[in-house]
């Protein structure tokens, strides 16, 4: 379940790459798992509007 969705900035030089299609990440997205399991997941402007 998605529960955040903020925008990711590039920091120290290193460039994220988006999950979905491997462009540069712009969007940092928050998922709930399970109870305490986070994960997050970097996807670009385009991709993050298809995240659910
Ligand atoms: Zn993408």
């Amino acid at each position: 379940m998605l529960t955040s969705l903020r925008p990711f900035a590039v920091h120290k030089g290193k460039t994220v790459f988006c999950a979905h299609c491997g462009h540069v990440a712009t969007q940092e997205a928050l998922f709930t798992v399970d109870e305490d399991i986070n994960l997050i997941e970097r996807y670009d402007d385009i991709c993050e509007r298809k995240v659910d």
